[in-house]
């Protein structure tokens, strides 16, 4: 059982695909070598044995005469002519002789000069007699022909000799008739060539695909080493040691692509794991205070209060405490919804100038309460294409945050300006200001500059603001700018993209953000 999964799982594995398709390649492209090899052997041996035949050919031409012996012979003979004394010339002309058929153009036999048929005992042994109707046809074929060619033919002895024959036609040149003349050439040789080629093709083609399996697999193994070792590093990585980097193979190949996409992957994790952890440190810190507050105040009511005002009193500042808490956890759904991308836009084409003109209307009253002078200055038209509510929202926060932080008498102004490429706008206050040493951490959630607000109670802000400014901006493909000095005053400025400016220019806009 256990064998066969493991089978199965190697059978499965890259590594075995790859040497499968290696070594199904291989097979295909070795036989298909070996298969055009063979054919052209094959076509080079058989043009050398037609040459060889086509010059056996020419010399019977020379030495073979279809003639009568004598004046009254009644037959034409197959004679052949050649010096009997030079060994060369007789070998030659025995060669021919030796698989020869000569015939007249019914196709019978005819003899030689010693009354013996003209067919050589190694033709009829071999090949028999070329029948009468073959030779009638190849005479009458050769003759309607102006230029006539020879007629090629491989035949089989029946021992499984092959044998190549051309056989063509000779005329008797005295009485002008034709006769038929076969030659034939045992290709035994040549047989012997192409087995033994193929033999070898046999058994090396197995060698050499074991060889190159074994070679694919170990190549596939080498290839693959790296990503099992990425695989095991990933492995190690779980939410408790997210610092874990696969460490890189500097090769600069696809591997170390997916490693770097990898370990980029961790480091976004790893940042949102630490957010989150953050996150929910600063939640329950935040909620202990008013939870604290509310405990003390219910169990001194329980114990020491004694009249109905005493636990009136004690359940207004329970209640007061209460109402804190919905507005953190309200203000924290808020935030968490969209930071984590679940508020979406609902983005129209609006005059900023009107918004921004309406909410510094509203701000007037509570300006003059608290002795502070609120001033605009902005176009009469300001096109913009942005989230009415978000962009009050963000307003608002830095409106109120410059009246809380502005003493009596003091100045808030707040500016809108339109440039080609974005719109710009200032909320600027004369008001305490901010050391440097808090500037950086103003868009932080939860953060108030220490000493800046009054005691913890109702009044104070959750710290929370500036952290929905920052995202309102950043939603918006914007960026804010902050410059304060302590004792002087706070500038915020935002910087939202124009109308119409496409969506490279935002994403850079994102990119340059700078919160402080
Ligand atoms: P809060 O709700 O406490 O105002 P914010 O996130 O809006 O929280 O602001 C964070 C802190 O930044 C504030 O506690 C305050 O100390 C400081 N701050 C914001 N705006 C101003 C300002 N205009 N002048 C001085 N300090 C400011």
């Amino acid at each position: 059982m256990f064998r066969r999964l493991h089978l199965r799982r190697i059978s499965r594995g890259l590594r075995f695909r790859l040497t499968a398709s290696y070594a199904l390649f291989f097979t295909v492209f070795l036989i298909g070598v070996a298969v055009l090899f063979r054919e052209r052997l094959d076509h080079i041996l058989q043009k050398q044995e037609q040459d060889a035949l086509n010059d056996q050919w020419a010399a019977m031409k020379g030495y073979l005469r279809i003639e009568k012996k004598h004046e009254i012979d009644p037959d034409e003979r197959a004679i052949w002519y050649y010096d009997d004394g030079d060994p060369d010339e007789t070998r030659i002309v025995l060669e021919i002789k030796n698989y020869s058929f000569v015939a007249d153009a019914s196709g019978k036999p005819i003899l030689d000069e010693n009354d013996q048929p003209a067919v050589s005992a190694g033709y009829t042994d071999s090949l028999g007699l070329d029948p009468p109707p073959v030779v009638q046809a190849t005479i009458n074929a050769a003759r309607s022909l102006k230029n006539p060619s020879p007629v090629w033919s491989t035949r089989w002895s029946a021992d499984g000799e092959r044998y190549l024959v051309r056989a063509g036609l000779v005329w008797d040149q005295r009485h002008q008739l034709p006769y038929y003349v076969a030659l034939g050439m045992p290709l035994s040789q040549y047989g012997n060539i192409l087995r033994g080629f193929t033999w070898i093709f046999i058994g090396v083609i197995p060698g050499a695909l074991v060889l190159g399996t074994f070679l694919g697999w170990f190549m596939a193994g080498r290839a693959l080493t790296p990503v099992l070792a990425v695989a095991q590093a990933a492995q190690r990585i779980s939410g408790s040691n997210l610092s874990l980097r696969i460490p890189n193979r500097e090769a600069g190949d696809e591997l170390d692509y997916l490693i770097l996409t990898f370990n980029r992957m961790i480091e976004r994790l790893e940042a949102s794991f630490q957010q989150m952890k953050q996150f929910s440190a600063d939640v329950s810190h935040e909620l202990r205070t008013p939870i604290t507050a509310i405990r003390g105040q219910l169990e001194v009511a329980l114990f020491t209060a004694k009249t109905t005002d005493q636990y009136r009193e004690a359940m207004f500042n329970a209640l007061q405490d209460v109402d804190r808490l919905s507005q953190i956890v309200r203000a924290l759904l808020l935030l968490s919804q969209a930071e984590s991308g679940q508020t979406i836009l609902q983005k129209s084409r609006l005059n900023l100038s009107e918004v921004v003109e309406d909410l510094v209307e509203q701000f007037q009253i509570p300006a003059e309460e608290a002795r502070i002078t609120l001033t605009s200055e902005m176009p009469p038209d300001c096109p913009a294409e942005v989230d009415r509510v978000q962009i009050e929202r963000m307003i608002t926060n830095l409106l109120s945050n410059a009246l809380k932080f502005t003493d009596k008498g003091g100045h808030v102004r707040v500016a809108l300006q339109s440039f080609p490429d974005r719109i710009e706008i200032v909320v600027e206050d004369d008001g305490r200001g901010i050391a440097p040493e808090f500037l950086p951490h103003i868009f932080d959630r939860f953060y108030r500059v220490p000493g800046s607000g009054t005691a913890p109670g109702p009044e104070q802000g959750l710290g929370l603001g500036l952290s929905f400014v920052a995202w309102i901006a950043k939603a918006h493909h914007g960026k804010i700018e902050v410059e304060s000095t302590p004792g002087k005053g706070t500038r915020f400025a935002i910087i939202l993209p124009a109308c119409g400016t496409g969506p490279e220019t935002m994403e850079l806009a994102v990119q340059s953000t700078t919160l402080v």
